[in-house]
This record gives C-alpha cells, structure tokens and sequence, in this order.
C-alpha cells in the first residue's frame, strides 16, 4: 500500500479533518470524566496482591524514591551505581513495575522496540524475548532491575505517601504515609508517572449499571479467567461484554475479548490509527552476533532518539512505525534540496504534511483491506493528522471486527449515550451486557495531588500545588526552586521524547544520580535550583514557537491537547519540552552533569 500525492485530495483530507474534529469538541474539555473516588474508588483497588498488614516505620534513610516504576527504579540504579547508600523506593502497588504492574490487561505490550524502552538491558544482561515485548516479561524485568541493584532491600510497598514536608531545622524532608510512617530522607525523588490515576468517563448512568466492571488498569482474570501472559479467558464465554473506549490499551485487549466473550461491543468515540506491528522473536544468535557489544544499548537509544525527531544515522536500527514517518519527511526535505530548493521552516513543514497525509492514507486504506464489513471499515477510518493522538501499532485489532459475536458501536464522536442497569445505550439502542471493562485512559492535566495523591511543602512553606498554580516550573524538568533536595523523574520541561518515554527517564536518573554523589562527597547539605536559573529555563521554553502535533488545537480532542480547549500557559508549561528536542536536551544533560559545576544549582555545606 502506498499512498501518493497524486492520488491524495489534501483540500477534501483536510476538510474532514476539521468536520470530525469540531463534531468532538465538547466545552466540558477534561472535566467531562469522572474521578476515581468516592462511590468509584474501588476501581483503583488492587486486583493482584492482597494487602499485608505491618507496623508503621519511623527512621532515616539517604534518599526516599517515591514511585517504584521505570522512574524510580532507574533513579535508584543510578544512585546505587555512584555508591549511594540508604536507598528507599516508597510504592503503593505490591512490587514493583508501576506502569506494567497495574497495566496487566490481556495483550499488553510495549509499543516502541524493547531494545530502547527496556531500561538497563546491558547492566542487567537481558535480551528481550520479542521486539515489543508483552507485559509479563516487562514486569520481570523490573523486578530483575530491583534485585540486580538492591532496591527490594529497604523497599516499603503497599504504601501511599500522604505528605512530603521539609523541615528546615534538620535540612530532611519528613514523609508521612497511609500506614503511620514517618519517614525523614535527605533527598526525595518523585517518580509517580504521567498517565498513572485511571479516569472514567462521564457517561450519564455510569453508576446505575447492575452487571460486572472494571478499569483495564486493575484487569479482574477472576471474573474473566485467563492470565496475563494470554491464556484464553475461559470464564467470558457466555458473557456479553463492552469495552469502552479505543486508544492504545482498547486497541490491544479487544482482539483478545474479541476470541473470548460470546458477545463483544466496542464503543468507539474516535477511532485511534492502527499501523503494522510485525512483532518477531529476538534471534539470540543474530544479537549476540550484531547487538552485543559494550554500549549497545545506549548506541540504539541515541539512533532511535535521533531519527525519530528528524535527525540523521547511517543506519535505522529499529526500523518501525515510529522511524517511518520521520524518514518520510527526512527523504522528501533532502531530495527537496537536492532539487535545488532553499532549506526554511516551510520546506520541513511542507515534507511533515505530506508525509502525514501519505501515512494517513495508508492506515484508512489498512483498514479497508482487514476489515469484511464496509460500514464497520468506514467506522473505523482515523480522519486527523497521525500524531495528534498516540498512534497504535497492531496485527489483530482491526481483524478482530471480523469475529462473529464482535460488534462496533461507533457513537460519530459523541461517545456512549447513556449507561443503564443493564447496558450501553447508542444511537438511542440499549444493548444489554454482563460486564463493562473502561478502557477510558489516565488523567492528564489535573493538578499534581490529585494525581500523585500527596503534597510537597518546600522551604518557606510553600506548596508545589502553589508553585505550580501557573503550570510547572523547573530546571530540566527535575529541579523546583523552594524545594531543596527534591528531584522530579518525568519528561516534561526536559527531553519531553514521548515516543520512548522510558529515555526521559534514564537521563534524569543519570543526573540526579551524579548531583547526589556529588553532594554526598563534598558534604554538601542543601542543593537548590536558584529562582534566576529557574527563570532563565522557563523562559527559554516558552520563547519556543507552537508545538508542531500534540498540543495543536487543529488537531481532534484528546489528552495530547487538553482535550482541544485552549491550554493556556498552564498548559503550555506542563507540557513544554526543550525547543532544540530531545537529541539536544540528552546532550546538554550530559555535559552539565559531567562538567561538575551543576550550574543554576546552589550547593549550600
Ligand atoms: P486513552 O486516553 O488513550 O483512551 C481512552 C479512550 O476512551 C479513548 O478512545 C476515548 O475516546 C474513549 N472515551 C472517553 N470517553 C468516552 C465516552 N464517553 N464514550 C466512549 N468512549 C470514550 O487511554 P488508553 O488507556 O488507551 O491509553 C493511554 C495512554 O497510555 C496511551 O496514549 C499511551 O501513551 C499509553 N499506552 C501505551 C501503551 C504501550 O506503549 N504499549 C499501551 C496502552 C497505553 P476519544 O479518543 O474520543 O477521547
């Protein structure tokens, strides 16, 4: 398949673009779903490790790593690594793997290549199984990072930190939790995830409903048997189940609710885009023969990183959906060039469009070929620019509409009518289920406590819901002025990579890790961004223009654009990455920790 500019009709493309997108503005924008507390608490309730009951701990340790995830645990493998002792990661979940310890939904797997989104493979000498590994393996990989670095050894799970306090007396920050502990650390740092509290939607009726539901992130293989590594889940047999929602997550449980549930309906608001998977099993003889060799893994992530944001190698090691279409643009601004055509801003923009357009035709017309029934094919057709939502890479979804008993309930952008007793109601028709599994997403947006669920009171006593009233400010995404010795382990305001995510991560690891080494070595208390270095990084992001996708109001409402109301500089500041990108911040990152200096950062004895 492939899709060329004679054959593309960019005005009329574009024209639907717009129609589908006004259809799903909704002025509610993000209040439209619905919290996860009160009468729906019990949907973040812990499916897979019973709750141990044990007495409230009160003590010092070095560094308290709040979030044991890909963030935390990287943070803490670095520290280890420069000698750091006193390492405590502070979890809610049962063990660790945040993200893959919740996330154990039927199909879950990552969806950029496990040789870059596994962290610490060299270290840790794990070869992954597949080229997108499924969640179970990824899940045993955090804990072998855990047991490889000591991080189980102080570690304190089924535990949610109420408050994080700093107390300037004693230069610690005191943590109090939901189990009675008091815990003082000398340095906090906070890894709890950007997508990491389930959201419902706001459907009318959605507590009214009498049969079984669940949150994907909290998946019930009691109810409908089977495990995560796949088994078939036996129990759904003679269950009619929904599934609301078709991002990422939807796009990878539905082919296996899909095999299993005598009847399935998906209700679909937007349809995501679905490009080829082509998984295949790692050859063990062909990466001892070509991977294997000291700094492997770094070699990959820096070739991802390069030549999925536009940049230039001799070589595309991963070689997937995410390479694809920023080759695309590569290849159509060089051989631009070579024309003889003059480089600017418009000629990437120009190459961008086209590549997108080509790339979008190519996925409706994927639909088209995998799905039988034409309405159902049409139904399913993404009308808006690739990026503007997470795109989805599968070999099974789209086929799975083709299953007898599974049924699309396309809602044309509005989203399910009404939920009753007994089931869904679309287009006015109320299908009747045994079971509603919500497929509805995370938050995105709302304020840090209510995410993370604690507050931090930094120096002055000044809260970072205060500090961050107008939108986060940091230096690099990790350091906040007023709160000394506290380290953030994100994205935002950094590299902000959001195809490789885990990347983000390992580089902040990096240099919190040399910051604390260093301040432990030179007997250094108290380490602070300034107010001005502050400044000067907030300045220097916002001096950037517009944000390409994502952020771009022309593109159809979702988590990438604050559901396509105006974001403000709330917005603007909380998803703001570095303007050079993602190469670049990963440089400047790495010189500014190995020069020493750790310039903008106070360093008080
Ligand atoms: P998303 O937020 O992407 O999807 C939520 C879905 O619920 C959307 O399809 C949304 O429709 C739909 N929805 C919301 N309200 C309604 C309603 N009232 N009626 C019908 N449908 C509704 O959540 P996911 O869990 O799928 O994914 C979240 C993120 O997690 C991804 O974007 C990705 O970053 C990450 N992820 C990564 C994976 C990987 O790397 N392997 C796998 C899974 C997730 P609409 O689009 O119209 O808003």
């Amino acid at each position: 398949m492939s899709a060329t500019e004679e054959t593309i009709d960019r005005d009329a493309v574009l024209e639907r673009y717009r129609i589908e997108r006004d259809k799903r503005l909704r002025p509610d924008g993000s209040d439209q779903y619905v919290e996860v507390s009160g009468v729906f608490a019990r949907y973040v309730d812990d499916p897979y490790v019973a709750r141990v009951e044990r007495e409230p701990v009160a003590d010092e340790v070095t560094v308290a790593v709040i979030g044991g995830g890909f963030a935390g645990l990287v943070t803490g493998a670095r520290l280890k690594q420069a000698g750091v002792t006193g390492v405590r990661i502070i979890e809610k979940g049962g063990d660790v793997g945040g993200t893959w310890y919740w996330n154990r939904y039927p199909g879950a797997q990552c969806d950029t290549h496990s040789f870059v989104y596994m962290p610490l493979l060299e270290e840790t000498g794990h070869m992954p199984s597949e080229k997108y590994a499924h969640g179970p393996e990824i899940l045993e990989h955090s804990r072998r990072i855990a047991e490889q670095f000591g991080l189980y050894d102080d570690a304190l799970f089924q535990t949610e930190v109420r408050s994080v306090t700093w107390e300037p007396e004693t230069s610690r920050w005191v943590i109090r939790t939901d189990r009675d502990d008091e815990i003082r650390a000398r340095y906090v740092t906070i890894g709890t995830g950007p997508l990491h509290r389930p959201k419902l939607p706001g459907i009318p009726g959605i507590e009214s409903f009498e049969g079984h539901t669940f949150h994907t992130s909290r998946w019930d293989y009691d109810y409908t048997g089977g495990d995560p590594s796949g088994a078939p889940m036996d129990r759904l047999a003679d269950k009619r189940v929904a599934v609301i929602g078709t991002g990422a997550t939807a796009v990878q449980c539905v082919p296996h609710l899909a095999r299993a549930a005598r009847e399935l309906y998906v209700c679909q608001r937007t349809p995501s885009s679905i490009d080829e998977r082509n998984n295949e099993p790692t050859d063990p003889a062909w990466f001892e023969r070509e991977v294997l060799s000291p700094g492997w893994q770094q070699r990959w992530l820096d070739n991802f990183c390069t030549l999925q944001t536009g940049g230039f190698a001799d070589e595309d090691l991963v070689r997937d959906g995410w390479t694809d279409i920023a080759g695309r643009i590569r290849d159509k601004v060089v051989k631009n060039l070579e024309d003889g055509k003059e480089f600017s801003m418009d000629l990437i923009d120009r190459a961008f469009d086209e590549s997108d357009l080509e790339k979008m035709t190519e996925i409706r017309a994927r639909v088209s070929a995998l799905v039988d029934d034409p309405r159902t094919a049409e139904a399913l057709k993404p009308w808006y620019r690739q990026l503007c939502k997470r795109p989805c890479f599968h070999d099974e979804y789209l086929q799975a509409f083709n299953e007898p008993g599974t049924r699309l309930l396309d809602t044309d952008g509005q989203g399910v009518e009404r939920i009753t007793a007994r089931g869904v109601v679309v287009a006015g028709v109320e299908h009747e289920v045994d079971c509603i599994v919500y497929a509805s997403g995370f938050e995105v947006g709302t304020d840090h406590v209510r995410r993370a669920g604690f507050e931090v009171t930094g120096r002055n006593g000044t809260t970072l819901t205060d500090w961050w009233s107008e939108g986060m400010r940091s230096l690099h995404g990790i350091h906040v002025h007023g709160f000394p010795n506290l380290f953030v382990i994100g994205s935002a305001q950094g590299g902000n990579l959001i195809s490789n995510y885990p990347h983000n991560l390992s580089e902040a690891a990096r240099a919190v890790a040399a910051v604390v080494a260093h301040a432990t070595a030179e007997q250094i208390d108290e380490v602070e961004v300034t107010a001005e270095a502050e400044k000067a990084w907030i300045d220097l992001l916002l001096g950037a223009g517009p944000r390409r996708v994502g952020g771009d109001p022309t593109c159809t409402p979702g988590y990438y654009n604050n559901e396509g109301q105006p974001a403000g500089l709330k917005g603007k500041l909380n998803s703001a990455g570095y303007p050079q990108g993602p190469v670049a911040f990963f440089a400047l990152l790495d010189e500014w920790r190995n020069s020493g200096d750790f310039a903008g950062l106070e360093l008080r004895p």
